[in-house]
């Protein structure tokens, strides 16, 4: 049997249209969805996330407003900016475009955003309410993957779930939601032993490891659910994809799996945001 492809790509789409709705809806009460991004210093990749963040929005008739800050900025002046973004009730969601300068201090930059606006799902505040089931916004990556989960209805209670990587925007919150779901999660990462055998008890595995194909194919349970975060220049995952089809349950392709549902689910939640302001 073929596995089911967990299609990203198209169930953004489809998102897509219900949220060009919905800011529709809310312009003509008066209320524009925006986005303020902040990109501090010049780095390219930095650069061009933060134009394809703009360019969504513009397409799904929200706004966007670039801050562009120099490579020098300090902690105290990036603070400073964050709190004017948060005083100011026409933006309604902020973006602090990781990774920042080294002489900035990126985790108090990030827990300045107001928890309201962190549509980002950057804040300890925000990490330490969604993992105790309190309403916050999700970092956008995981919980785009959760919206994929639900979307092709995947029953994950109970499943021994493992996710291969740690860091604050990625591997820690989604071992947090997938428990959330009630699976029985394992996280791993540099200094974890015998990964291979770990894996291959696994009946989901998320791959946030940033190493293309780290995990191998013969690795891979029959009938596991296969997630794949990474996304790498050669066009290719974390995971080794080859074959995967007869061996997954399901899987996300790269590309057109995880990726776009990070952006969209950015979009949606500064649209929620924006909504909120309505009461
Ligand atoms: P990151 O901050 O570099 O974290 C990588 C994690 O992998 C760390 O926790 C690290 O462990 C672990 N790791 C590194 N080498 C390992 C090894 N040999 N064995 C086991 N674990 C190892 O990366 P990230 O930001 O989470 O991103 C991970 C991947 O997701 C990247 O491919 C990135 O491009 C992709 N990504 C995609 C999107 C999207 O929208 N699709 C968004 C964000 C990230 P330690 O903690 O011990 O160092």
């Amino acid at each position: 049997m073929s596995a089911t492809i967990l299609d990203g790509k198209n169930l953004s789409k489809v998102s897509e249209e219900s949220i060009k709705k919905r800011v529709e809806i809310l312009s003509n009460e008066g209320v524009k969805p925006t986005l303020a991004t902040i990109l501090v210093g010049n780095d390219p990749a930095s650069e061009t996330y933060v134009k394809m963040k703009q360019n969504t929005c513009a397409r799904m008739g929200m706004k966007s407003i670039a801050i562009e800050l120099p490579k020098d900025t300090s902690t105290e002046e990036l603070l400073k900016k964050i709190e004017s973004l948060n005083n100011d009730k026409n933006i309604h969601g902020i973006l602090l475009q990781h990774p920042v300068p080294s002489q900035i201090d990126e985790r108090k930059c990030f827990d300045a955003i107001d928890i309201n606006k962190d549509v980002d799902g950057v804040t300890c505040l925000g990490f330490g309410n969604m993992s105790m089931g309190i309403e916050a916004y999700g970092s956008c990556t995981p919980a785009g993957i959760i919206r994929l989960i639900e979307h092709y209805n995947l029953d994950i209670q109970g499943l021994n779930a493992v996710v291969v990587g740690r860091s604050p925007i990625l591997g820690k919150p989604m071992a947090m939601m997938l428990l959330n779901l009630n699976a029985t999660v394992t996280i791993c990462h540099s200094r974890t032993k015998n990964i291979e055998k770990i894996i291959k008890d696994a009946d989901l595995i998320v791959g946030a490891v940033g190493i293309p194909k780290f995990i191998k194919s013969d690795w891979i349970k029959q009938n596991c659910i296969v997630i794949d975060a990474g996304y790498h220049p050669e066009k290719c995952g974390d995971i080794d994809l080859n074959g995967i089809e007869n061996i997954a349950k399901a899987y996300t392709p790269v590309p057109g799996g995880v990726g776009p549902m990070t952006i969209n689910t950015l979009m949606l939640q500064t649209l929620i945001s924006a909504e909120k302001t309505l009461g």
